[in-house]
């Protein structure tokens, strides 16, 4: 299993504004010294010594994740505007995907906007999945693809072979050799998390879910389900702080989030879901306050910041 992460950043698509750019370029530029424009290796040593907001950025799309299986069956976890140069970079494979199995943690604009604009949908030959705990999944889709909100429809202009599967709490679901199963987050009108295992790897999605005492129970459901996954990635919007002053908005603190995936023994972490009005430092610094946190608590888990274009196989263990 190789996961990818096209789309990072939580409530809104999150462009970088000319102004941001600009101060970085003029940051570096005040950063440099004579020496390090002397030879190539020179150039690439400076290059890497900048700190990671500065030389680069986690990404301002809306949740989107490939999930690659080992026999090349392609999930897509999420239709958020990731989504759509997710469909840019399948559209450049060779031997690209014949059927692509979507599914949706929830209804929430961020989770579905980039749906519109996946152009493997519209090929007649290509097979879409969509998977979802809600009843109305097919519904709620078609619903929000018509006019006045678009131009054109699900059913007039995408493929005809488009399958809307509601999966319930006993069945699990079996995509090539991976068998997928869900479980329900505390987020205003609910959200899903999936859980997928191949082989002896397992890698959980969780995003918008506001953590709660009861989460923490070890006997309780939410910790048999993510105990012990080979990867976690969550949401971690705020920092403790903004979480209590948006108590029941849905999202949890990244310190919180460390605190479960410690007692949850996760291998590798990813803070996920970034609030769009964090500036790229403090997505990174709140990353390093995250870390000296697991580290407080005895631990090793391996802690990241999901960044756009970042490939990740939970089998294969990465020092942070
Ligand atoms: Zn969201
Ligand atoms: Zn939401």
């Amino acid at each position: 299993m190789r996961i990818r992460f096209w789309g990072v950043r939580g409530s809104y698509p999150t462009p970088m504004h000319p102004e941001v750019l600009r101060e970085k370029i003029s940051t570096v530029v005040q950063r440099i010294r004579p020496r390090d424009l002397e030879t190539q290796d020179s150039r690439e040593r400076f290059l890497a010594g900048l700190p990671e907001w500065l030389y680069g950025t986690p990404g301002g799309n809306t949740p989107c994740i490939e999930v690659r299986l080992n026999d090349g069956t392609c999930i897509i976890l999420d239709a958020g505007t990731g989504m759509i140069p997710l469909s840019r970079a399948l559209a450049k494979e060779k031997q690209a995907p014949g059927s692509y199995h979507v599914f949706i943690s929830h209804f929430h604009y961020d989770h579905i906007q980039g749906l519109p604009f996946f152009g493997q949908a519209y090929h007649p030959s290509i097979h879409m999945h969509y998977y979802s705990p809600v009843p109305d999944l097919e519904f709620i889709l078609k619903d929000h693809m018509q006019h006045p909100y678009f131009p054109i429809t699900m059913e007039d202009k995408m493929t005809k072979n488009q399958f809307f599967h509601c999966i319930d709490r006993q069945q699990e679901v079996r995509i090539g050799n991976a068998v997928i199963t869900w479980i329900s987050l505390n987020h205003p009108g609910g959200s899903y998390a999936y859980k997928i295992r191949e082989g002896n790897k397992t890698f959980i999605y969780a995003t918008d879910i506001e953590l709660c005492e009861q989460d923490f129970d070890p006997a309780g459901s939410k910790r048999l389900f993510f105990n012990e996954a080979d990867a976690l990635v969550m949401d971690t919007m705020y920092t403790l702080g903004e979480s209590i002053e948006k108590y029941n908005w849905g999202h949890s603190s990244f310190s919180l989030g460390v605190e479960f995936a410690v007692q949850c023994n996760i291998k590798q972490f990813f803070l996920f879901h970034h609030e769009p009005n964090y500036t790229d430092k403090q997505l990174y610094s709140n990353l390093h306050a995250a870390r000296w946190y697991a580290q407080r608590q005895k631990s090793s888990m391996i802690i990241k910041l999901a960044e756009e274009g970042t490939v990740i196989n939970p089998g294969e263990l990465q020092t942070s």
